[in-house]
């Protein structure tokens, strides 16, 4: 028994050695351009703004966490294509690629109210994270062991997933890989198919809702789910697996 021990803990420290934070470096992706904003949120914010907010905090906590080459794919007002977001993270060699994104939900689910004298579309009954990855990705396997790690840290962080991208209705139907994690499979998406590292979108909550709304907007949302990207940044580097990470970050304490 104590010689087992001292195997596993070897190959544990061989695995930490073996994370080279200052060249692991990370593509983070803004999702959308000025020009095709992505979903309105219940109050009439654009995903890009929230999607440019959360990516700059997930690039400052990684940043601060020694992931000193992580990059972001677009800045700003820039235009930049599908392609050329996957083929920039080729280019630079990045080691993670993770797509910055906000939700929605499909026309029929939404309602009507009024914020701000303006009519408005929301719905409060979609809520939570969603995690994509693409079989066709270079590097499936662990794009999915990465999306597992990323789902262990937001349980971990109090986040619950949805489940609506499963739903069997024109628009969604995606087939969901893990319930518990919101972790669902789509190969034709292109910066996960094209990139040659392993690569995950982030649905980081749905804007629609209106309570998700007013946490997404706020530092301290923002702040935790960087920190749960960046947790799970390091866990991937650190050659963690996902099961480890729930069992040392259980999530009873939430309520
Ligand atoms: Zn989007």
């Amino acid at each position: 028994m104590a010689a087992a021990w001292a195997v596993i803990g070897l190959a544990g420290a061989a695995q930490a050695a073996a994370c080279d934070r200052a060249n692991f470096g990370v593509a983070i992706d803004p999702g959308h351009t000025a020009a095709e904003p992505g979903a309105t949120s219940a109050r009439g914010a654009s995903e890009l703004d929230f999607n440019d907010r959360l990516a700059a905090r997930i690039a400052a906590a990684l940043h601060g966490a020694g992931f000193e080459r992580s990059f972001l794919t677009r800045r700003g007002a820039e235009a930049i294509t599908l392609d050329e977001r996957a083929r920039l993270a080729n280019a630079r060699q990045a080691r993670l690629f993770v797509s910055v994104h906000h939700d929605s939900a499909q026309p029929h689910k939404l309602q009507t109210w009024r914020w701000r004298g303006a009519a408005r579309l929301y719905t409060d009954r979609i809520s939570g994270f969603s995690l994509f990855v693409s079989r066709l990705n270079a590097e499936a396997q662990r794009s999915e062991q990465f999306a597992r790690l990323l789902g262990a840290r937001l349980l971990g962080a109090c986040l619950h997933p949805t489940l609506h991208h499963a739903e069997p209705i024109a628009g969604e139907n995606r087939e969901l890989l893990d319930a518990a994690i919101g972790l669902y499979r789509f190969d034709e998406l292109a910066v996960l198919r094209l990139t040659h590292m392993p690569a995950v979108l982030l649905e980081a909550g749905v804007i629609v809702n209106r309570a998700d709304e007013r946490w997404l907007r706020s530092a301290a949302g923002q702040q935790r789910l960087a920190a749960a990207v960046a947790a799970a940044v390091a866990d991937l580097c650190e050659g963690r697996q996902a099961a480890a990470v729930a069992d040392a970050t259980p999530h009873a304490s939430c309520r």
